[in-house]
Order: C-alpha cells, then sequence, then structure tokens
C-alpha cells in the first residue's frame, strides 16, 4: 500500500469523543502515524508482532495491521478501545486490542512497539517514562513520539538502548480540551526510532 492511500484510510478514522485530559488522549493526526509506520515499514520493523503502547482510538495499531504486521494495541480506557476496535471493524482488519494499564501489564514475543505517549504534561498523567520502561522491556525496536527538546533525556533514560534517529515534525494539535485556546495549535515534537537489542 502507497503512504498516500494509507494517509487517507487513517485519515477517516473515529478520534477521541470525549477526551479526557488526565490520560493526555491526543489522536495522532494521519500524516504522523503514516510517516512514523513507513519509517518502521522500510526498515523491517513491522515484520513480527507490533504492539501500540496507550493506542487510543487505534490509528497506530491499525496502520501496522494495515500494512501487514500482526498487531496488538494496549489500551486502558474503556471508551477509547470501544472506537479502536469499530474503527478496525469498519476497515475489515485484524488488530488484538487488550485492555491494560502500560505500567503493569505482560507482553510477550513483540517485536516492535509503536507509540504515541502521554508526555506528562497533565497532572495525574503516567508520563511517557513507564511507556519507555515497559517497550524497553518486551521489545527490540521502538518508535516513540516525544515533546520537542527531548533527546537529552531520552538519550539518557533509555540507556543501554540506544537512539538511532530522531526526526523533528511538526504536530497539528487539534482543540480538544476547553483549557486550550487557538482551534490548532502546531506543536514541534520528535519521532524517535530506539534500538533495544
Ligand atoms: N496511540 C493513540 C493515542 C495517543 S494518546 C494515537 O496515536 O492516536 C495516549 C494514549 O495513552 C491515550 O489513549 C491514553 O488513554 C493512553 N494511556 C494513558 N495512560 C495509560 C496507561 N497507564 N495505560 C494504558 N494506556 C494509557
Amino acid at each position: 500500500m502507497k503512504k498516500r492511500k494509507l494517509d487517507m484510510i487513517l485519515e477517516r478514522l473515529e478520534g477521541f469523543a470525549a477526551p479526557d485530559p488526565r490520560l493526555e488522549q491526543y489522536a495522532t493526526p494521519a500524516p504522523i502515524a503514516s510517516e512514523l509506520l513507513y519509517s518502521a515499514l522500510l526498515r523491517g520493523d513491522l515484520e513480527g508482532t507490533v504492539c501500540d503502547l496507550g493506542c487510543g482510538t487505534g490509528i497506530l495499531a491499525i496502520g501496522a495491521a494495515l500494512l501487514g504486521a500482526r498487531s496488538v494495541g494496549v489500551e486502558l480506557d474503556c471508551a477509547a478501545l470501544k472506537i479502536a476496535k469499530e474503527n478496525a471493524r469498519s476497515l475489515g482488519v485484524d488488530v488484538e486490542f487488550v485492555r491494560g494499564d502500560v505500567a503493569s501489564i505482560c507482553l510477550r514475543n513483540v517485536t516492535t512497539v509503536i507509540m504515541n505517549p502521554p508526555f506528562g504534561a497533565q497532572k495525574g498523567s503516567l508520563g511517557d517514562r513507564a511507556f519507555l520502561r515497559k517497550a524497553m522491556e518486551i521489545c527490540e525496536v521502538i518508535y516513540s513520539i516525544h515533546n520537542a527538546g527531548s533527546e537529552g533525556f531520552i538519550r539518557r533514560f533509555v540507556e543501554p538502548c540506544k537512539v538511532e534517529e530522531v526526526q523533528k515534525i511538526a504536530f497539528p494539535l487539534k482543540r480538544s480540551f476547553k483549557f486550550h485556546s487557538k482551534e490548532v495549535k502546531i506543536i514541534e515534537v520528535e519521532l524517535y526510532r530506539i534500538f533495544c537489542r
């Protein structure tokens, strides 16, 4: 499947109906999801089992399945999971969705983790550390989206895993919460490829 086609399919997926600020529920915009997924596809990282930690409404997990991966999505929030399942069903793709907390879930035989974890900006949010910790524990390669300016922290935090690539991308953040003043705010984020084995 061409990247443009993937983009168009992912663009039509349902997002969060009532995003929860404490869980930092920001859906990844379709062009960024396809950038991440294509980057993984071209490096052969979608060949085994792919796990989306904090899968939300499923855009990354579903995209990975569309590109041929065996795909698993883990999410704490039942309402988001319900939308993710419906999104997968509407496209006829097979994704295993699991309800669980990233901090404590047991997962095996995962080759690649793909994720857009909470950045830890909201009070009560688990933040990206727990997500990175779990990813390092279970997989060989991580594709993860973080706040701009995180590189120093990420490099130190993931040791002995190695940051192999950092790509800077503009992330259009749609107005989802009352405390957002603009309809769309562009923030800069970084897409990491982290090699663990
Ligand atoms: N992967 C989706 C959603 C990203 S937003 C996408 O790319 O569009 C981050 C997601 O992590 C939210 O859906 C949130 O509910 C989930 N989340 C936050 N804390 C979690 C936890 N402890 N365990 C599992 N999921 C969690």
